[in-house]
């Protein structure tokens, strides 16, 4: 039985991606049973959460009959990296406006160092990239891709706009059809999770689950564990991507009814800042399950779902699912922190 109806898209990702529990782990630190949903392996270099919601967001571009495509994000964003390789893929050019110095433009810092992790592959793919200082970028994002918008224009091309983390009514979609492929999973292992959970950083994934679990009735909870801002923040942008949705796709559904769920409280310094204890945890499921998790995105979210468990937010009894959302570049454009040489045991 077909429960939704969707737009087109593209088929870009390698899917359906594994549902694993993490018993290594359990058998560890006791608690409920987590299984993780291995959104790392949508691809090789187009790993990660994005590409589910660029399969729409693209699939929407090319209809449009745009050949140009501007988004925007922090220096080491994973989902300008999965748009300057999809981009390339499809023929597309691929414009990114990034919040960062170009590196060699901070003092101390080499003018030869080559690129690093994400900003690597963006290069190698070809994207024009531009950069801005944060200040500049915070206050003037908005106008810096019109601008960008007009230049492209001039020459004649048709352009898109992709927003921030391709977080809007279109991306929603993305993880929609991701809670499709979680209720084949759950009948596949003949479970019935009570908690669906994952970082939080530009809102679409959570919204594409909040509105998915219920469209495809998995009847659990859906949690995210925010990496930037506070729980207000995204309270107010997960409930507008999915009115966004509601209104583009004329869909029934009341998203004024959903129950969002933020955990604030695992920010930590800031964005893309990460404390020891997030590195620990990062080191304990590389060593214990052979995961790879992100100090940006996935390994603080993985970190305050432990943590939470060990206040007791969710039973024992209770199986939850983590979703891993990707962000392996920015784990190795961060190596430097990892402090390889603490090596104890687990
Ligand atoms: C972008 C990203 C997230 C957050 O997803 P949003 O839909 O932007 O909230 C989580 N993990 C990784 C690795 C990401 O790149």
């Amino acid at each position: 039985m077909n429960l939704v109806d969707y737009p087109p898209s593209l088929s870009l990702a390698q899917l359906p991606t594994p549902l694993q529990p993490l018993d290594r782990l359990r058998k560890k630190t006791g608690g409920p049973r987590i299984w993780i949903k291995r959104d790392d392996l949508t691809g090789c270099a187009t790993s990660g959460n994005k590409i589910r919601k660029l399969e729409f967001t693209l699939a929407n571009a090319l209809a449009q009959g745009c050949d140009t495509v501007i988004t925007c994000g922090g220096i080491q964003s994973n989902h300008c990296r999965t748009t300057a390789l999809l981009g390339a893929q499809l023929g597309l050019t691929v414009h990114l406006v990034l919040r960062g110095e170009k590196r060699g433009e901070k003092r101390g810092e080499n003018p030869n160092e080559p690129a690093d992790g994400n900003l690597l592959l963006d290069e190698l793919a070809g994207a024009h990239i531009s950069y801005y200082a944060p200040v500049d970028y915070q206050r003037n994002l908005e106008e810096l891709m019109v601008q960008w918008l007009r230049h492209y224009e001039d020459q004649g091309r048709k352009v898109c706009l992709i927003p921030t983390g391709a977080s809007d009514g279109i991306g929603v979609w993305g993880y929609i059809r991701c809670c499709e492929e979680l209720a084949a999973d759950f009948l596949q292992h003949d479970i019935k999770p009570r908690h669906i959970i994952s970082a939080t950083g530009s809102g679409g994934t959570q919204a594409g689950l909040t509105a998915g679990n219920v469209l495809h009735e998995l009847s659990a909870e859906v949690w995210g564990i925010n990496v930037c801002d506070d729980e207000n923040y995204f309270l107010q942008k997960v409930r507008a991507d999915l009115r966004d949705w509601q209104q583009r796709y004329n869909q029934s559904l009341n998203v004024d009814e959903l129950d969002i769920h933020v955990i604030d409280g695992y920010v930590g310094p800031g964005y893309a800042k990460a404390t020891k204890d997030i590195f620990q945890t990062i080191r304990l499921l590389a060593k214990l399950e052979g995961i790879l998790l992100d100090p940006v995105y996935s390994g603080k979210a993985f970190h305050g779902l432990l943590e939470e468990i060990k206040k007791g937010r969710f039973s024992d009894s209770d199986d939850i699912v983590f979703i891993h959302t990707g962000g392996l570049f920015g784990l190795l454009a961060q190596r430097t922190e990892l402090d390889l040489s603490r090596n104890e045991t687990c």
